[in-house]
């Protein structure tokens, strides 16, 4: 390890896998255009290559090419998604729905929807972070114009039921959106089964390059939506801006890659993740699992050690780089949003650390991993115990 830690954090990023690195070398070296220039043959090896791409990133998740533009990554999908579609039926219906575990980029997105007049429903998840679904019934009606609920919780890595929500939205006519970017490559995701109109996927969430993502639109029925980007037309209008070849290079290598590996590779993260659990468990008491274990990504746990906050076990833990929460949102000290909504008692909520697993994780890492945070908490526990003694 470049670094000498363990690397148990998958959900705030994956290592770049070394296929996706080759494929997209030659578009940093000797291929170079601008792939909406039509007058030559730099132009259209360019776009060749980008649709390419959008083939490979279309054909993981059961789509048609022309349904996936590219972005710069799940925020702006995030964006586009929940901005273009309530803005486009703005005056029709002016409901949106979401659930209070979202990232926050959908988060923000409604808060800015709420300032231009859209009514938002943020409904509660319950203890276990899944949806129930008569609130969401509930919550429903002609007024909705988009209902967006993500497929797989960054924190918490619980797996909303995707095809159960589309049939309620289907009901009143909703468009529904979901960001994909934990669920992607790790669980399979078909567009059609799960009836989504609209689905946010990540690159550097799936051993991809940072800086690109996509955002899968359904064409039949259309969903209306408008862009935030105005310039060039690109992307069928709703993302100006030359596409950046090499990230979506290789963005289109790693779905493929996904696409051939994901049942063996979910087997071998799920094992790895129950081997950790087993073995914390037997060597840490008082352990509290986060979230659903069963509707859950494979590569996620959400902890918390009685008695042991994050912060000082993170800084016991120099040789395994895990998590106390969402990344995007460490530089305060603030409890997680999505473990406050949970309802995680309080004397658990600044306890919790993510540990993500992944394509690069070993069985001796794990092994490594659990001996380390045992060693760290035991010594933790002991120094409070001698202190409460002393006091
Ligand atoms: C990482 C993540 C995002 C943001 O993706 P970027 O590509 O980094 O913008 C959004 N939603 C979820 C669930 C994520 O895990």
């Amino acid at each position: 390890m470049a670094e000498d830690s363990v690397y148990l954090d998958y959900q705030a990023s994956t290592p770049l896998d070394p296929r996706v690195r080759e494929a997209m070398l030659v578009w940093f070296g000797e291929k170079f255009g601008n792939p909406h220039s039509n007058d030559h043959v730099y132009g259209w090896a360019a776009e060749e290559a980008v649709e390419t791409a959008r083939t490979q990133v279309a054909s993981l998740i059961g789509a048609k090419p022309r349904e996936i533009i590219f972005t710069s990554g799940a925020t702006e999908s995030n964006n586009i998604a929940v901005k273009g579609v309530a803005r486009a039926l703005r005056g029709k219906r002016n409901h949106v729905v979401t659930i209070v575990t979202e990232h926050k980029c959908v988060l923000e997105s409604c808060r800015r929807l709420e300032r231009e007049g859209t009514e938002v429903t943020y409904l509660p998840v319950e203890r276990n972070g899944l949806l129930d679904l008569n609130r969401l019934d509930d919550a429903l009606d002609e007024q909705t114009a988009l209902v967006s609920i993500m497929a797989a919780n960054n924190e918490i890595g619980v797996i909303q039921p995707m095809a159960d929500i589309a049939a309620l939205c289907e009901k009143v006519g909703a468009r529904l959106h979901s960001d994909a970017a934990q669920a992607v490559a790790k669980i399979p995701i078909n567009v059609n089964e799960l009836g989504l109109d609209l689905l946010s996927i990540s690159s550097h969430k799936i051993y991809g390059p940072m800086g690109v993502g996509a955002l899968y639109i359904r064409q039949k029925p259309k969903v209306p939506i408008e862009p935030l980007m105005d310039g060039g037309g690109q992307e069928r209008g709703l993302r100006s801006g030359t596409v950046p070849v090499p990230l979506a290079v290789g963005f289109g290598a790693c779905c493929s890659i996904a696409a051939d590996e994901l049942p063996n590779e979910s087997k071998r993260i799920l094992s790895l993740r129950t081997r950790f659990l087993g073995r914390i468990k037997r060597a840490i008491n008082d352990t509290h699992l986060h979230g659903d274990l069963e509707q859950r990504i494979p590569g996620n746990l959400n902890l918390s050690f009685a008695n042991i906050d994050a912060q000082d076990l993170m800084m016991r833990l120099c040789r395994v780089s895990v998590s106390t929460g969402s990344a995007c949102s460490t530089a305060t000290v603030q409890a997680s949003h999505v473990l406050q909504s949970l309802g995680v008692e309080q004397h658990l909520l600044h306890n919790a650390i993510r540990i993500g697993f992944g394509r690069f994780t070993t069985e001796a890492e794990v092994d490594f991993a659990v001996e380390e945070i045992a060693r760290a908490v035991t010594s933790l526990r002991q120094s409070a115990q001698v202190y409460e003694r002393v006091g």
